[in-house]
């Protein structure tokens, strides 16, 4: 046995997009990912596997601290599984408003590698919350109470952004015409050209959300992030604010970050392909290779009301102060000003019929 397969069946390859275990395909002579459908050769695993394992070394230190320092609390009601720094105390879980049970230390593999602090402040968004029912009217009358105040929370929504290394291959039939006549003769030239792109490319920052309680059509509404105020991830960002363990894993937002790769990389290629009247692409191979991953915290004031059986939401921007979110209406209020409307209907009808 060569000291290669010894080496191949000795050490666990994780892909290099979404850290699940790789399993070797003989058919092919490499890796595949069974979750995300990736394909590596030997040596393309080899090399990204040396690379995750060097990061992930240089990152124990910091795992170790955060371990240390935070506190995990758990929602019996809704699950939801909340951590915030040593001095804060949790009461009720951001979503649900139940009370949250203190439940150890959240592992230092969940430790966030970015963070964009808030810079709206709680009075910030409280006025904001206050101008925006302003406009509304039929509201219930608690929804704007102090108590329901209390459950406007500063939560640090969890997000992948992802960078993805893409091998890129497009093969494409392409065609110059000229035409000229000369006295009765017309004449076409074509000229045929096999064109082909083989090129490395790199896609960064593509976002998706690591959180399945936060509706993403409301995150989706207070975006745009901007990402130039990122910082390097420190617990004191914590203090007095809540965060939240990603319950949607790279693995799964995995396929919505390819699609967006590849998409991008097929069309940066096809762009390249000028000075041709026409261009018929045969063959476009797209692969992504690695993917590096940073798990990043978003400021968001979140605030949920529970409402004659459904529950709206409420959100700002804690970077932008860009509110979103669905009112409720009070069903009692709408329905006394439509009987007043009828009511000045049926006045108006009497009045009529005395003038009449
Ligand atoms: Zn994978
Ligand atoms: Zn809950």
């Amino acid at each position: 046995m060569s000291s290669d397969t010894q080496n191949m069946e000795s050490i666990q390859y994780k892909c290099p997009n979404c850290n699940a275990d790789l399993r070797f395909n003989p058919n092919k002579q490499g890796f595949s990912c069974e979750f995300c459908d990736s394909f590596f050769t030997v040596e393309e695993c080899k090399a990204a596997n040396e690379q995750m394992q060097t990061e992930a070394q240089e990152a124990a230190p910091a795992h170790d601290e955060f371990a240390e320092n935070n506190q995990l609390y758990i929602c019996q009601s809704c699950g939801a599984e909340l951590i915030t720094d040593l001095n804060t105390t949790a009461t009720e879980c951001v979503y649900c408003h139940n009370p949250v049970v203190l439940k150890g230390r959240l592992s230092g593999e969940y430790r966030p590698s970015k963070v964009i602090p808030f810079k709206v402040s709680r009075e910030q968004a409280v006025s904001i919350f206050k101008t925006w029912c302003g406009k509304r009217k039929f509201l219930p009358k608690d929804f704007l109470s102090e108590s329901q105040l209390l459950h406007l929370h500063g939560v640090y929504v969890p997000f992948w952004i992802a960078d993805c290394h893409i091998r890129g291959r497009m093969r494409a039939e392409c065609h110059k015409i000229r035409r000229w006549s000369s006295g009765d003769y017309h004449y076409t030239e074509v000229k045929e050209y096999e064109v082909i792109r083989n090129a490395e490319l790199d896609f960064e920052g593509i976002p998706a959300d690591g959180e399945s309680k936060v509706p993403d059509d409301l995150m989706e509404a207070i975006e745009p992030f901007d990402y130039r105020e990122e910082k390097p991830f420190e617990m004191a960002y914590l203090s007095g604010f809540m965060s939240d363990k990603y319950d949607v894993n790279k693995s799964q937002v995995f396929p919505r970050v390819r699609n967006r790769a590849v998409n991008g990389s097929d069309q940066t290629l096809r762009s390249s392909m000028t000075g041709y009247d026409s261009v018929r692409v045969l063959q476009s191979d797209m692969n992504v290779l690695q993917t590096k991953w940073q798990y990043m915290l978003l400021p968001v004031w979140f605030m949920s009301y529970q409402y004659q059986g459904k529950q709206y939401d409420f959100a700002i921007n804690g970077q932008t102060g860009k509110q979103a979110g669905t009112p409720p209406l009070d069903n009692a209020k709408l329905s006394r000003l439509c009987m007043l409307i009828a009511l000045g209907g049926l006045l108006l009808g009497i009045l009529g019929g005395f003038l009449a």
